[in-house]
């Protein structure tokens, strides 16, 4: 690699794509496979990301909202796309751009079909999303007389798949309460062959439910985390491979005395003479003010050097007293070896957060 000369996003795929190979042995060969790409396929590129996951043979796609969807469509994606979380202001944009809506609770139901029906739709692929737990979105199980007489007598949607989602799947202390989830899914779709004459598709496990919840893969499994490089556990962390690495480059060094302050608000004060980097990325990239003051690091000549004072927007501070380097140099924030789940950890936040905040104005870089 050319040397970094200004903060960027490099993404690996070949690391994706030991990622899902990785995520693949561990599911039935006929367990099918959903690649959720939602916010930028989790700050990376949704768009390189997808259309590589495509080519590898990824079974379906979800994003959370239409707007992403749509994007996706316009890249060229054209494998079956699940949107998790539409609003009705979309419906016909979904259909438009032949999107796969879940339906989570009446009232999106009932205005989907009234779309679909005046956009004379048949069989239009929806999925139906029940709460089993996570009391976020979703259908209750008693809603299914309501939607079964909805349902009995239109032409207009067919469901492909019902699926629900794990609350705590990465947490093996709750691992009742998920196996709780499991029991309370089945018993939701136990009559709906029966009911309905046809067998949807069935899913539940996010990444660390594929790991920990084998006998939850159903007919689909559904991961995120895991194809960006994290298992969410430091035993599971080591079969997966951080796709990203986020760089920069030291703009300017400082040989400040003691008893100078750094940084805005005078956030940090040296009680002896330091040496401080500045950055070029700050809050507006995506390295929020709780990495400040401490909190997070980046690393230098292979030494962690810690940030000094507040986020600015633009910049950060960090302390590189000892350590031997130049105006000019490369920068880590995280990599493959210093991960983006450590040094959100050091701050009290995890992987997902750091990682969907890189914002788009950091140059991404696609490695093949
Ligand atoms: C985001 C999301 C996922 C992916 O979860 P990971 O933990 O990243 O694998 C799966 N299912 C639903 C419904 C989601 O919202």
């Amino acid at each position: 690699m050319p040397k970094t000369q200004e903060t960027v996003l490099e993404i690996d795929l070949k690391a994706l794509q030991h990622n899902f190979e990785f995520l693949k042995s561990k599911i039935n060969e006929k367990t099918k496979f959903l690649a959720v790409v939602k916010a930028f396929a989790y700050g990376n590129d949704a768009n390189e990301i997808a259309n590589y996951l495509q080519d590898l043979g990824v079974d379906y796609f979800a994003v959370a909202y239409t707007s992403e969807g749509i994007a996706l469509r316009n890249a060229g994606i054209t494998t079956p796309i699940l949107v998790l979380h539409p609003l009705p202001v979309s419906f016909k944009s979904i259909i438009e751009y032949c999107l796969e809506p879940s339906l989570y609770n009446v009232k999106v139901l009932n205005e989907f079909l009234a779309v679909a029906s005046e956009e004379n739709q048949t069989n239009y692929p929806v999925h139906l999303k029940f709460n089993t737990g996570l009391n976020r979105l979703g259908f209750w199980e008693n809603d299914l007389d309501y939607i079964h007489s909805k349902l009995k007598n239109t032409s207009v949607i067919r469901i492909k798949s019902m699926f629900s989602h794990m609350a705590a799947s990465e947490d093996l202390n709750e691992s009742e309460f998920t196996l709780n989830q499991i029991y309370a899914f089945k018993k939701i779709i136990e009559h709906f062959e029966t009911d309905f004459g046809y067998k949807p598709m069935l899913h539940m496990c996010n990444t660390s439910g594929i790991l920990n919840y084998p006998e939850a893969h159903f007919d689909m499994v559904r991961s995120g985390i895991g194809l960006y490089g994290f298992g969410n556990s430091d035993k599971e962390d080591k079969n997966f491979k951080p796709i990203a690495s986020l760089k920069s480059v030291i703009s300017q060094i400082h040989q400040i005395e003691q008893g100078e302050s750094v940084g805005y608000n005078r956030a940090f004060k040296s009680n002896a003479p330091q040496k401080t980097a500045t950055i070029p990325i700050g809050h507006a990239d995506g390295i929020s003010r709780i990495y400040g003051n401490g909190k997070g690091y980046v690393i230098i000549d292979n030494k962690k050097a810690p940030l000094i004072g507040n986020v600015c927007m633009d910049m950060i501070m960090v302390n590189v007293t000892g350590i031997d380097c130049r105006e000019g140099d490369e920068v880590i924030i995280f990599d493959a070896n210093h991960t983006a789940n450590d040094l959100a950890h050091n701050a009290d936040t995890i992987s997902y957060e750091l990682i969907t905040a890189i914002s788009q104005r950091v140059k991404r870089i696609v490695k093949n």
